[in-house]
């Protein structure tokens, strides 16, 4: 392999994956005998041992002391929710489907933690009866997991989702502060704490989580920071003693033109000084971040093929057979304000110098139905596989699937 050909023709800074000859490799298989072995494209593929290598970079960049847990609604697919689980210190949950799938993985209950606005009873029930930490947010969901306890026989551990006083700057989505749906006011925690407390439930810990997809180190260095002080104020009230920080996340990854991947030193600097406060201050407290997108997001792409090749007034489109129904948010209509193009190329002719602008389109009957805008691409004919970068968190399941009726989607790690 050639390091000048593992060079990105697009603007991604470097492409992780290694390219031989002119070909894409993800899991150590080129890329047409991978679509070969997958059986049809469209699918997403994703690279066990870049998720590895993931993780390991985090842990040498973070102190010892902070556990690590995976959000899995960036990336439920089982197969790679059980390789992460044996890499991570938790797994946080977000729904009673969620729950089942790190369940039927093999995480362990007492390090899953399972968050979100609107549990049903059925699923605070699961959650109960599995033994994992229910982060609560509202007072409803307290009255529920009282009464499930009581009438169980089983106490509830909880933790308290706070909704802050302040703002995560600089995030792609908030998730905090203001008026949210999410957590409880941090004004009102006091109270509910001695509820919890009266009620008899296990209380563990807090959680806050004030936004996502945020690539400014000193913007998540305040939030953290601000976090485990209004923790600290908290805890005063708390009925029991604080055993779980959760101090969220939200660390980003580059996707358009002009992004700096996250510079992670200073973060593991300022946790390295919570973790000392904690220690002092919270002795019986671990502090623990979630992180989904950047641990699996660059490790994954998604492969389409080149189904039609059409000029039309001097523009050209490749069609493919995948698109927006399997990854909403390549095509710019997951949150984004404006539209840009996520990293893509010809994963079947990277050593090829030349570039011509396409667009890469897909077979939907609508024009939001757009995988790259007039990018400068290997010139590609039918056959060839069209790769988006950056595609291991947030597609296969984020996406319509079912919109036009094509055929579902595969996805495989490799
Ligand atoms: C979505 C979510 C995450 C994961 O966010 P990423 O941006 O993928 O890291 C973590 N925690 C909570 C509570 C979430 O809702």
């Amino acid at each position: 392999m050639n390091q000048a050909e593992r060079l990105c023709p697009t603007h991604l800074l470097v492409n992780p994956f290694p390219v031989h000859d002119g070909e894409l490799v993800v899991g150590g298989v080129g890329l047409r005998r991978l679509a070969d072995r997958v059986g049809r494209t469209p699918f997403y593929a994703c690279d066990r041992a870049l998720l590895t290598q993931r993780v390991g970079q985090l842990r040498a960049a973070l102190p010892e002391a902070v556990k690590l847990h995976y959000a899995m609604k960036a990336n439920p697919m089982p197969a790679l929710v059980a390789h992460m689980a044996g890499l991570v210190d938790g797994i946080d949950v977000a729904s009673g489907g969620e729950l089942k799938t790190a369940l039927d993985v093999g995480a362990d209950p007492q390090a899953i933690s399972f968050a979100g606005p609107g549990k049903g009873c059925n699923e605070l029930q699961q959650a109960v009866a599995a033994g994992v930490l229910i982060n609560l947010e509202s007072w409803r969901e307290l009255g529920e997991l009282a009464e499930i306890s009581s009438r169980t026989g089983r106490p509830a551990r909880c933790a308290v989702r706070v909704n802050p006083d302040f703002e995560l700057k600089s995030s792609g989505m908030r998730m905090g502060g203001g008026a949210k749906q999410f957590g409880v006011d941090a004004e009102q925690v006091p109270e509910l704490l001695s509820e919890i407390g009266r009620r008899g439930l296990l209380f563990e810990g807090f959680h806050l989580f004030a936004g996502s997809q945020n690539l400014k180190a000193e913007a998540i260095v305040e939030a953290q920071t601000k976090s485990f002080e209004l923790v600290l104020r908290l805890a005063e009230a708390a009925p029991l003693p604080v055993r779980f920080v959760n101090l969220g996340g939200g660390f980003g990854i580059p996707y358009f033109p002009g992004e700096q991947a996250l510079d992670l030193a200073p973060i593991g600097a300022a946790l390295a000084g919570l973790a000392e406060r904690a220690a002092r201050e919270l002795p019986q407290a671990e502090l623990v971040i979630e992180l989904g997108r950047y641990l699996v997001g660059e490790a994954g792409v998604y492969v389409t093929r080149v189904v039609d090749r059409k000029v039309s007034r001097g523009q050209t489109f490749l069609v493919c057979d995948g698109g927006l129904h399997h990854h909403l948010s390549a095509s710019g209509n997951f949150g984004q304000v404006i539209r840009k193009n996520y990293p893509v190329v010809v994963g079947t002719r990277m050593a090829s110098s030349e570039t011509h602008t396409a667009s890469v389109v897909g077979p939907l009957c609508t024009p939001l139905d757009l995988l790259a805008d007039r990018m400068p691409l290997a010139d590609a004919a039918p056959g060839d596989l069209v790769v988006v970068f950056q595609s291991g968190a947030y597609g296969f399941t984020a996406s319509p699937q079912a919109f036009l009726g094509h055929p579902a989607c595969l996805e495989v790690l490799v």
